[in-house]
């Protein structure tokens, strides 16, 4: 294209709105605009790249025989209500109705949509395996829509489902998705870590998140450089390990005016945090429960939500008012002794071990102190419910663990029966038995995976696109677009560059030299060549975007390096 043709509205300002550097460089290289808050409009050059990442995982989903379908975005609420999920997904689910009132809602991930296809298609093991997939436009009402295109409430989802006779069958097709998006992330010159995820809220078993790394990424890592060992902090194990056996003292109240915090208990008993057990209350839609932890840890709500089984929307926090009703109290005096009868009291295995701690006495202004588990309270004990932190030593070899951050783009989980189950998919299989379907589901974030790059891929000045995702590969400029003997030779060489089948971008406009490179800088063009003062001679410049080395070369040998680039 011509970019007097082009639609490339650029900004010059720093939108205010965006904090993370995609947000901004997607803004103001022209590539997005924001229709209202986490849902945006792309504008050409961005869905050029949209489409060349749809097409790098179209191309390796194609190559692992996975078939590509299209789904309605719009599904009916009694699928989801087979699955239960209707309840489930909660306040991030939107939903609508038809004129006649049948509900709906607009998909946020389609496991029951694709499951209800198979369940009437797929009656014989000799239709197994099947993979399907789709690249489509998903719905969630995030809480906290924010970062741009990272967490949008409508964004563009490749979902992928597997349906296998056996567990065998499933892991053998999650292995090849594995495969298949790490030739997809590399592809897209992602640097990313492969880490095992929670699979608790799909209802499967093991699942790995692909995190591309980036130091405001919303996502945090845990891993160990000695043994490969990596996972999400919602999922990694906390190593943290208490031993003591100390004798128990005698139970002791001890009168604390105004002091809750952990810090200020500290400064009152003159010891560590470690010395003490925090109460935390929190409620589901069914019950209250106090969740004990050692005071110098922090909890790990999603290893709770695992424990309690509830959907993530229905823990939160008591309110005030709860936790005076539970503890007889003010808040920040709830202790395990004493709490309201029917309080459910769930404890981390750590806790057990610890000895003469002191926690909250349930009465305001009061802490008890030599408090034990066991001989001064019993509760459910969780082998893990903390929250892993740097330094901690790896569960499985000991080393401590480093912590990193990034954004997930892609995810792999396998399902097990609980969708088959739940909508009764099922299979004859070799002896005439009904079985059923074991499945797998897998995500990749393609809107969100542009950014993704884009975090990866700056500098002060703009993009710096890896050639495989640019939306256009070659850009030439023509310095002085008033100079006809310029102009000829630009538009030479993008005809030239064209009909090579390079995707380029001539900037033929009529705007001073120093605006125009800005905006190459800024949109991020790979390739770029420069036709200017020497064009009467057949030379120009070579640079690429990611060093800025301009070398003078003829024409001949500046097309040579570009086709030689790209291809
Ligand atoms: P997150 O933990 O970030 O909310 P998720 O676990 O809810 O993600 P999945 O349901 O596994 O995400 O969706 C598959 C992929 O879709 C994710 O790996 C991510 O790349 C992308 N994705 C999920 N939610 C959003 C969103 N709100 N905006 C943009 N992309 C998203
Ligand atoms: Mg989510």
């Amino acid at each position: 294209m011509k970019m007097t043709e082009l639609y490339i509205p650029t900004l010059r300002e720093v939108p205010a709105e965006a904090e993370l550097i995609s947000h901004q460089l997607l803004l103001r290289a022209g590539m997005i605009r924001k229709l209202v808050s986490g849902v945006y409009t792309y504008l050409p050059l961005g869905y050029r790249v949209i489409k060349k990442i749809e097409n790098i995982v179209r191309e390796e989903m194609d190559a692992i025989n996975s078939q590509e379908t299209l789904m309605s975005a719009l599904t009916p609420s009694e699928l989801w209500k087979e699955s239960g999920r209707w309840e489930d997904f909660g306040p991030e689910m939107f939903r609508l109705h038809d004129r006649n009132s049948r509900e709906f809602c607009l998909g946020p991930t389609h496991e029951e949509v694709f499951t209800d296809l198979i369940r009437y298609e797929v009656k014989s093991y000799k239709q197994l395996p099947l993979s399907l997939y789709q690249i489509q436009t998903k719905y969630r009402d995030e809480k906290r829509p924010r970062f741009g295109l990272m967490r949008c409430k409508e964004f563009i989802m490749k979902d992928a489902y597997t349906f296998d006779r056996d567990v065998e069958g499933m892991k053998a097709a999650y292995d090849k998705m594995w495969d298949a998006y790490v030739k997809v992330f590399d592809r897209c010159g992602l640097d990313y870590k492969i880490v095992e995820g929670d699979a608790g809220a799909m209802g499967g078993s093991d699942s790995h998140e692909f995190i591309a790394l980036s130091e405001l990424g919303e996502s945090v890592i845990a891993y160990c450089d000695s043994c490969n060992y990596a996972a999400t902090d919602e999922k990694a194990v906390c190593g943290y390990t208490v031993e003591n056996s100390d004798e128990m003292m005698d139970v002791e109240k001890v009168h604390t005016p105004s002091v809750g915090t952990i810090e200020e208990l500290e400064k009152f008993f003159n010891t560590g945090a470690d010395s003490f057990v925090k109460t935390l209350l929190y409620k589901t839609s069914e019950e209250t429960v106090a969740v004990l932890i050692p005071g110098n840890k922090n909890l790990n709500e999603t290893k709770l939500i695992n424990v309690l089984s509830v959907p993530e929307h229905e823990l939160e926090m008591a309110d005030d008012e709860t936790v005076k009703d539970v503890t007889g109290a003010e808040v920040g005096f709830a202790g395990p002794m004493g709490l309201k009868e029917g309080v459910r009291i769930i404890v981390d295995s750590r806790v057990t071990k610890m000895r003469n701690f002191i926690v909250g006495a349930n009465e305001t202004d009061y802490h008890t102190k030599n408090v034990n588990y066991g001989r001064d309270f019993e509760g459910e004990v969780a082998e893990d419910l903390l929250m892993v932190e740097e330094g901690d030593a790896c569960h499985k070899c000991g080393a401590p663990l480093k912590m990193d951050r990034g954004n997930e783009v892609g995810n792999i989980f396998q399902l097990g029966t609980k969708y088959s189950k739940a909508l009764n998919a099922t299979y004859l299989d070799e002896n005439g038995k009904e079985q059923l379907i074991v499945m797998g589901s897998h995500g990749i974030g393609v809107s969100r995976t542009l950014a993704a790059v884009i975090e990866q891929y700056n500098d002060e000045n703009g993009i710096i696109w890896p050639i495989s995702v640019a939306p256009y590969q070659a850009i030439v400029t023509v310095v002085n677009a008033k100079k006809e003997e310029q102009l000829e030779l630009g538009t030479k060489i993008y005809d030239e560059l064209k009909s090579k089948g390079i995707e380029v971008i001539l900037d033929d406009r009529k705007e001073r030299a120093g605006v125009k490179f800005k905006d190459a800088d800024l949109i991020g063009i790979p390739l770029r060549i420069n036709v200017g003062k020497m064009a009467s001679e057949n030379i120009v410049e070579f640079s690429l975007r990611k060093d800025c080395v301009k070398s003078e070369m003829g024409v001949d040998e500046a097309i040579e390096k570009v086709l030689e680039a790209v291809k």
